[in-house]
C-alpha cells in the first residue's frame, strides 16, 4: 500500500469550533492511525484477519470508553472527543472503528449505564485497557431489523438463569472475552446479561466469506443451556428501550466515523488527480473531475455540521434518536456515495489494495445496513415527523 499521506479537509474552518482538547485528542488517534493501522490494514483486510496487536493502542488513545468516567478506566471525555476518535479510526478502517464502537458502546455503556457498582467495578476497567474485550449480542437469525421479535431466552432456576438461543452477524464474537446479550425472561421482558466465554453451552463460531469489514472478526453466539449468575443480569434498565439506548451511542458514533472514510477517499481521490496525467495535463484539470471532486468535498463539509452539531446536542442530553438517525443515515450514504466516485476518479488503480478506497467501499456496505439499516433510519425520520409509525 502507498505510504499514508492523508491530510483532513476542513473547508469551512470547522476546527475552529473544536477546543484544545478535541484536538488533541484527534491528533493523537490521527497519528496512531497514520503509524499502526494504515501500514498494516490492507494485508489484514486482504486475509481477513483482525489486527489483535491494535488492541493496545486503541485503548491508549481512549477509542475505548471515551467519554467513561475516569474512575471507571474511560477517558472521561465529551461528545465531541468521542466523534473525532471514531473518525480518525475510521479514515483507517471502518472494521477497526466497528471494534472501538462495540467496546465503548455497546458493552462499556450499558454495563455503566445499567450495571450495578460491582459490575462497573469488575468489568469497565478492563475493557478500558483492552485486557477484555467484548461483543453486544441483539441480531438473532430471524430477526434482525425487528430484535422485539427475538427468541433467546432466559428463565430463572432459583441459584442461575438458564439462557438459550442464538444471535447472528455480532462483531468481535470471535475473540470476545464477554458478551452483553439481550433476551427475554419467562414474560417475555427483554433484560441484558453479561456472558463469559468459557461458560459451558457458550460458543461463538465466526462467520466467514464476507466481502465486506474483512478486518473486523464476525461471528454467532450460540447459547445450549447456559448457566449464567444471577448478578450477571444488568438490574438498571430492561425492555427494548435497553439496547436501543446503547445503539443511539454506537450509531452517533458511526455519523461521525463514516466522515472518516469519506475524508481518506476524497483525499486520495484529489491527490490522485493532480498527479494522473492524461491526455497531456492532470485529470484534475477536467470539468468532469473538478465535478466529482467538488461534490465530495461539499458533501463531507454538510456531513461534519451535521457531526458537529449533533455532538453539541448530545453534550447537553438533547440529542434524540430521531436526530441519531439522521446523521447516521445520511453520513454513512455520504461516504458510500464518495467511495464510489472516488474509485472511479483512480479508473483501474481504484480497485487494486495499494490505495484504500475500494475497502472503505466495501466496508460501507455493512455499514450502511448495521445499527440499523439505511431504510429503516428514513422509517425513523418519518414516524418522527408524521407521527405514523409506518414500520410496525
Ligand atoms: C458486518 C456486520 C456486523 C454486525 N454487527 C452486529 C453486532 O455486533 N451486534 C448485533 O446485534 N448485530 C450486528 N449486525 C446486525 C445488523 O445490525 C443487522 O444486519 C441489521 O440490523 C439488519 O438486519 P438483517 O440483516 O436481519 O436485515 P433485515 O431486517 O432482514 O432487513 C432486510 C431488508 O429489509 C428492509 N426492511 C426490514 N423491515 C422493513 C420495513 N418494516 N419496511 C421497509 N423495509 C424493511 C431492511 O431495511 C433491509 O433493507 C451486524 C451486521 C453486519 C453485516
Amino acid at each position: 500500500m502507498k505510504p499514508d499521506l492523508f491530510e483532513a479537509p476542513d473547508y469551512y474552518l470547522l476546527d475552529e469550533l473544536l477546543t484544545e482538547e478535541h484536538k488533541l485528542v484527534r491528533d493523537a488517534a490521527r497519528s496512531w492511525v497514520k503509524r499502526d493501522v494504515s501500514p498494516i490494514i490492507e494485508g489484514y483486510a486482504q486475509r481477513a484477519e483482525f489486527p489483535r496487536q491494535i488492541i493496545g493502542g486503541l485503548a491508549e488513545i481512549g477509542a475505548f470508553g471515551p467519554y467513561i468516567p475516569a474512575e471507571y478506566g474511560g477517558a472521561g471525555l465529551d461528545q465531541i472527543s468521542y466523534g473525532l476518535i471514531m473518525q480518525e479510526i475510521e479514515r483507517g478502517d471502518s472494521g477497526v472503528r466497528s471494534t472501538a464502537s462495540v467496546q465503548s458502546s455497546l458493552v462499556m455503556y450499558p454495563i455503566y449505564a445499567y450495571g450495578d457498582e460491582a459490575q462497573r467495578k469488575k468489568y469497565l476497567p478492563k475493557l478500558a485497557s483492552g485486557e477484555l474485550m467484548g461483543c453486544f449480542g441483539l441480531t438473532e437469525p430471524d430477526h434482525g431489523s425487528n430484535p422485539s421479535g427475538m427468541v433467546t431466552n432466559f428463565r430463572d432456576k432459583g441459584d442461575h438463569f438458564l439462557l438459550n438461543g442464538a444471535k447472528l452477524w455480532i462483531s468481535n464474537a470471535p475473540f470476545a472475552d464477554i458478551a452483553v446479550v439481550w433476551a427475554k425472561n419467562e414474560e417475555g421482558r427483554i433484560h441484558g446479561l453479561i456472558v463469559e466465554r468459557g461458560m459451558e453451552g457458550f460458543s461463538t463460531p465466526e462467520t466467514h466469506n464476507k466481502w465486506s469489514l474483512r478486518a473486523s472478526a464476525t461471528g454467532e453466539l450460540i447459547f445450549d443451556n447456559v448457566k449464567v449468575p444471577k448478578e450477571n443480569l444488568l438490574p438498571g434498565k430492561s425492555g427494548l428501550g435497553a439496547p436501543l439506548g446503547c445503539l443511539d451511542s454506537a450509531r452517533y458514533g458511526i455519523a461521525w466515523g463514516a466522515i472518516g472514510a469519506a475524508m481518506d477517499c476524497y483525499d486520495t481521490a484529489l491527490r490522485y488527480s493532480k498527479e494522473r496525467i492524461q491526455f497531456d495535463k492532470p485529470i484534475g484539470a477536467t470539468q468532469l473531475q473538478q465535478k466529482k471532486l467538488a461534490e465530495m468535498v461539499t458533501e463531507i463539509t454538510k456531513a461534519q455540521l451535521l457531526a458537529f452539531r449533533l455532538g453539541q446536542l448530545k453534550n447537553e442530553g438533547r440529542a434524540t434518536t430521531a436526530q441519531i438517525s439522521m446523521a447516521k443515515r445520511n453520513n454513512v450514504e455520504m461516504a458510500l456515495n464518495i467511495a464510489r466516485e472516488a474509485r472511479q476518479v483512480l479508473g483501474g488503480m481504484g480497485i487494486t489494495g495499494e490505495y484504500p478506497i475500494m475497502r472503505h467501499m466495501m466496508n460501507l456496505e455493512s455499514v450502511v445496513t448495521y445499527e440499523g439499516t439505511h431504510d429503516i433510519h428514513l422509517l425513523i425520520t418519518g414516524a418522527d415527523i408524521t407521527g405514523f409509525n409506518a414500520f410496525k
